[in-house]
Order: structure tokens, then C-alpha cells, then sequence
């Protein structure tokens, strides 16, 4: 299988989906959310803006760059990561209960972000969503419509370098249909999909 053999469970308790900005990661995340409540989806905290539609607490918990501060401070988060301008990082505590719990935990987060849970958690499975091709990704980028230039062309040029870390994980989903990404994907976890 594409987890390689990462250990004897049957599920796949930790994963990590990443991969470059515009991608479709954020999509994949929402239709899980929506329709596997079995998966339960780390809430990240941002010092980003609210972007219409996005409700704190559910897509994000928005913050400011001093609450950022003392939750860095405090071991408050399990990685972090500066991206275009802003700050992004993963809630500790949330993430190992679910585990505790036994539930199958989903982290969306930016390749900084993914390299530093391959340290710190070893046995997360590491999974990149890849774009189906570079054009596409520009469009995606750039027909999001919720930002201005000079924010695209910075994600697009870090979404450039991001592309050549695809080698650093235990598997790629090419985001050609978000029906087809979300199926493998719990496949990768070892759940049904439906
Ligand atoms: P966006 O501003 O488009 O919502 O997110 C920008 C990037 O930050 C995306 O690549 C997203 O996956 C990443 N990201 C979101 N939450 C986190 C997080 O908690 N930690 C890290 N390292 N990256 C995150």
C-alpha cells in the first residue's frame, strides 16, 4: 500500500495533508468535514485575516500577532509556521486528546508544518496533494478572487519551491476530482468511504 507498511494498525491514526498553497487542500478538508465526522480535523490558529465566508473557531481560530506570541510561549502548539505574511500553527492540546481518544486526527497545514510533525510525530503518515499541473495551479491561485496581487504572486512563488518537496512524503493524491482525493484519502487512513 502507499503507507508502506507504517506500523500494524489497521487505521492510520495521525495523517498530515499538505502541499502548495491554491492546491485544493482547504476543499478536500471542508467535504471531509462535511461527510466523515469519524475524521476529526485540527483547527489551526492564524494571525491571517477572516476571509469572507470563514467563521472563527471552524476553518480557523483567528488571532492577533500578541495571542500568537503566547501560545508560542506557553507550548500551546505543535508546530507553527510563518506563510505569505502571516502566522499558522496546530493547537497541542486538541490534537493529542482525539489520539488519546483513538480518533483518526487530520492535520491541513502548510511544508514547513509537515516537516516539523515528521519530526516531532514520526508516525503520522505524510500525505502531499499535488496540483494536476502548474497551470492549474495558477488559476487557482489567481481566479480565488480574495486577494490582491501581490499576495498571489507571493503564493505563487513560494508554491514554486514547494512543489520539489512531493519526494518528502509517504504518498502523493493528484487533486484531480476533490470526490476522488477525499475516497483515497480516507482509504489512506484506513476508512471507508460513502
Ligand atoms: P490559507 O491562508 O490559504 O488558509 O493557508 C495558507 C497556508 O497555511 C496553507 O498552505 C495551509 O495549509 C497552511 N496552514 C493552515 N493551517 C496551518 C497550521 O496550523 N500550520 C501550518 N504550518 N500551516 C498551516
Amino acid at each position: 500500500s502507499a503507507a508502506g507498511g507504517r506500523g500494524p494498525g489497521p487505521a492510520q491514526r495521525l495523517a498530515v495533508l499538505s502541499g502548495p498553497s491554491g492546491v485544493g487542500k482547504s476543499t478536500v478538508v471542508r467535504e471531509i468535514r462535511a461527510r466523515h465526522p469519524e475524521v476529526w480535523l485540527s483547527v489551526s490558529v492564524t494571525t491571517r485575516p477572516p476571509r469572507p465566508g470563514e467563521t472563527d473557531g471552524v476553518e480557523y481560530r483567528f488571532t492577533d500577532d500578541a495571542g500568537f506570541d503566547s501560545m508560542i510561549a506557553r507550548g500551546e502548539l505543535l508546530e507553527w509556521a510563518r506563510f505569505a505574511g502571516n502566522r499558522y500553527g496546530t493547537p497541542r492540546a486538541p490534537v493529542e486528546e482525539r489520539l488519546r481518544s483513538g480518533q483518526p486526527v487530520l492535520l491541513e497545514i502548510d511544508l514547513q508544518g509537515a516537516r516539523q510533525v515528521r519530526e516531532t510525530m514520526p508516525e503520522a503518515l505524510q500525505v502531499f496533494l499535488a496540483p494536476p499541473s502548474w497551470d492549474e495551479l495558477v488559476r487557482r491561485l489567481t481566479g480565488r478572487g480574495t486577494e490582491p496581487p501581490e499576495v498571489i504572486q507571493r503564493r505563487l512563488d513560494t508554491a514554486g519551491v514547494e512543489l520539489t518537496a512531493e519526494k518528502e512524503f509517504d504518498a502523493t493524491l493528484v487533486n484531480t476530482s476533490v470526490d476522488e482525493v477525499r475516497e483515497r484519502l480516507l482509504a489512506l487512513l484506513g476508512l471507508d468511504g460513502g
